[in-house]
């Protein structure tokens, strides 16, 4: 099978003020250096979605937000829907992040009904998976994997709307990462469960590996197969260390 397209995505959490705009600039003139092989995604906070995606507008930077509700609109002060987010310019939403499942106690039902709101407003969901250190100690990180594509991938799931991230929670902003051979037989998972699941749809969507990548492991990451680009966190705040990665694509 073809290699899929990379994705490199930035997940800025809840970090930025108007001031981010220049980290966006300095990124987008650094990737403009760079092949065009591969696509690029900056996650912000809600409050810079517009800013940043007129900001982008010229350049390969795509961006997205972090969340969304389960519906369009309606009485849920406080929370942001997929429509607008795609009415600000965004293209991709996260669902499912691990911080989002603990802070807000998200189910993997409502994970999935987030990334059917998602799909339904026209973007692509990120639907964010992965074990905890309990569960990896455990041997049960396939397990929860298995669980967590199940009953947070919507049947709607297509290549174009969906992406995976393999975060282990263990690994979010630690500094640790799996062994290379524990992110190949997870992400070879995830892949057979999907092509098992939604055929040739399922063999389409892009799976990324999320979890403390820097420039120095980027490359030996992004050589594993069926790892099609990479969710970053802290990695995405400033310029230099993003494209430190971008530079292994
Ligand atoms: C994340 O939160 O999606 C993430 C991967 O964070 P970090 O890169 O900081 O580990």
């Amino acid at each position: 099978t073809p290699a899929l397209r990379p994705l490199l995505a930035g997940n800025w959490k809840m970090n930025g003020t108007a001031s981010a705009l220049a980290t966006l600039d300095a990124i987008a003139e650094g990737i403009t250096r760079l092949p065009d092989v591969f696509d690029t995604l900056l996650c912000t906070p809600a409050t810079l979605v517009h800013r940043a995606a007129s900001a982008a507008k010229a350049s390969r930077i795509q961006i997205g937000g972090q969340d969304c509700h389960t519906g369009q609109a309606g009485a849920h002060t406080g929370d942001v829907s997929a429509d607008m987010l795609a009415d600000c310019g965004a293209h991709f939403v996260i669902v499912g992040h691990s911080e989002r499942r603990a802070d807000h106690a998200e189910t993997d039902g409502l994970v999935c009904r987030k990334a059917q709101a998602a799909i339904a407003s026209g973007l692509t969901a990120i639907i964010c998976i992965g074990e905890t250190g309990g569960e990896k100690a455990e041997g049960k990180t396939l397990a929860v994997v298995e669980r967590q594509l199940l009953k947070s991938v919507p049947d709607s799931a297509t290549a174009q709307n969906v992406v995976i991230a393999y975060e282990p929670v263990w690994a979010i902003g630690t500094g640790l990462t799996p062994t290379v051979e524990d992110v190949a037989s997870v992400h070879r998972f995830i892949r057979d469960h999907l092509a098992a699941r939604f055929g040739a749809e399922g063999a389409g969507m892009r799976l990324l590996y999320g979890g403390s990548v820097k420039g120095a492991n980027a490359h030996e990451l992004m050589a594993i197969d069926h790892v099609d680009g990479a969710l970053v966190g802290g990695a995405s705040l400033k310029a230099d260390d993003f494209l430190a990665i971008a530079r292994a694509f």
